[in-house]
């Protein structure tokens, strides 16, 4: 079974002719070298990858839906361990998809009752120490399992349509938020809201009406929202972000590209992309171990967004060391849990009302160990403030 990166399709190959599980095998990685060869959209060198679960057939069965399940269980493993990859399906994977499965079904019946919510994480304006906006997460409180993180379940929803259905619900939620949010703050200062994208919603044809929809019934300015999507979403169809990028564009909606260095981050692709924000994953700014070598990167990246003129966020955020290495580099904006974890819409208001700053200010005096980088004059596209 083939993931194709274009369009998500998903293709199967019967192989006659094969008669051991390593012929599959010397096909599959045939098939992932010949897909993965480059091509040009719009003069720019562009590489996809595919991902392909590969199972044998024992001779035995007769039901051939259960062979595609199992296909599709390797396939998933595929994917899970990185892209341009193939697994062999081996019997435990079905454990693990069915239990994927009944996760799937408890999540639907979640959407229909109140067990699912957003959270919002206030975004920070570095310099001033000021929340000037909003992230958007899903939280899934379980009666029994307890809280699901959304990275387990955001995934698993991303295999049935049911991801839309959580789509629409984040972005109905975010935006009558944000309204809320807007209309007692002063209208210079109104606060954003980022919503995350997964890539079937953000390839999803009805996309564009859905949000405009959602907008004009929660009476948001297009403005005040922004799409998160990663470079693994962008890379699933580029010309289709690309275009999907102009579309938003045009009605006022900003991308932030999200957990930015931990995809390919090829440069070509950013400028092609042209998102409003990047957002440096958590990785570069609280690495697990550190070392020159990531602080370097660290500075890298961040140069980089403000070559090109974007507004450079970053992730996670834990420390005074790392916050006052961000300040000094110039970094634009941050979230973290050294201002705050991601808190109920409830709980907001009462980060706003911290007017004066949502943290205590750092110690001016300290001599900055790299002097900040100053901002380019030459811009390339208008930002937001
Ligand atoms: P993300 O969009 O990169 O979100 C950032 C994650 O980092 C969040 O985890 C956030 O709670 C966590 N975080 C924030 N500050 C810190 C920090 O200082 N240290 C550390 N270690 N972590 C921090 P969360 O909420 O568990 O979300 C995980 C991922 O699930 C998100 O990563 C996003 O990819 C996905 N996700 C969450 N909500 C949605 C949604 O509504 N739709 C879609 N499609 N995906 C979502
Ligand atoms: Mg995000
Ligand atoms: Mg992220």
């Amino acid at each position: 079974l083939i993931q194709c990166p274009r369009d998500d399709r998903q293709m199967f190959f019967g192989g006659s002719g094969l008669t051991r599980p390593a012929d599959a095998e010397a096909v599959a990685k045939r098939l992932l070298e010949v897909l993965a060869e480059p091509f040009v959209v719009a003069g720019e060198n562009l590489t996809q990858h595919a991902s392909i679960g590969v199972v044998a057939w024992d001779r035995v069965r007769e039901n051939s839906t259960e062979l595609i399940q199992d296909a599709d269980a390797a396939l998933y493993e595929a994917k899970r361990a990185g892209k341009g990859r193939y697994v062999l399906f081996t019997p435990s994977m079905r454990q693990r998809a069915v239990s994927s499965y009944s996760i799937v079904q408890e999540l639907e019946q979640a959407l229909q009752s109140d067990e699912i919510s957003m959270s919002y994480q206030p975004i920070v304006k570095l310099a001033e120490n000021k929340v000037v906006g909003f992230e958007a997460l899903m939280r899934w409180a379980h009666p029994e399992r307890g809280q699901v993180p959304p990275d387990v379940f955001i995934p698993l929803a991303e295999r049935s349509d049911l991801i839309f259905g959580l789509g629409s619900f984040a972005l109905r939620e975010a935006i009558s938020a944000a309204r809320a949010w807007s209309r007692s703050a002063d209208p210079s200062n109104r606060p954003y809201v980022t919503v995350n994208c997964s890539a079937r919603q953000f390839h999803d044809p009805n996309l564009l009406s859905v949000i405009e929809e959602t907008l004009t019934a929660g009476g948001l300015e297009p403005s005040l929202l922004f799409l998160e999507i990663t470079e693994s979403v962008a890379l699933a169809d580029i010309v289709g972000t690309t275009s999907m990028i102009e579309h938003l564009d045009h009605l006022g909606i900003g991308i932030a590209l999200d957990d930015f260095g931990t995809g390919y981050s090829s440069l070509s692709y950013l400028a092609l992309l042209r998102p409003k924000i990047i957002k440096i994953d958590k990785s570069f700014v609280s690495p697990a171990r550190e070392s020159l070598y990531s602080d370097k990167l660290l500075e890298a990246i961040v140069s980089l967004g403000q070559k090109l003129d974007m507004i450079v966020l970053a992730e996670g955020i834990e420390t005074q060391v790392q916050l006052d290495r961000l300040l000094d580099l110039g970094c634009d904006l941050g979230q973290g849990y050294l201002f705050s974890p991601a808190v109920p819409a409830r709980e907001v208001a009462a980060l706003l009302d911290r007017s004066s700053g949502i943290r205590a200010k750092r110690n001016t005096a300290r001599t900055p160990a790299v002097p900040r980088v100053s901002r380019p004059r030459t811009r390339l596209r208008s930002k937001r403030p």
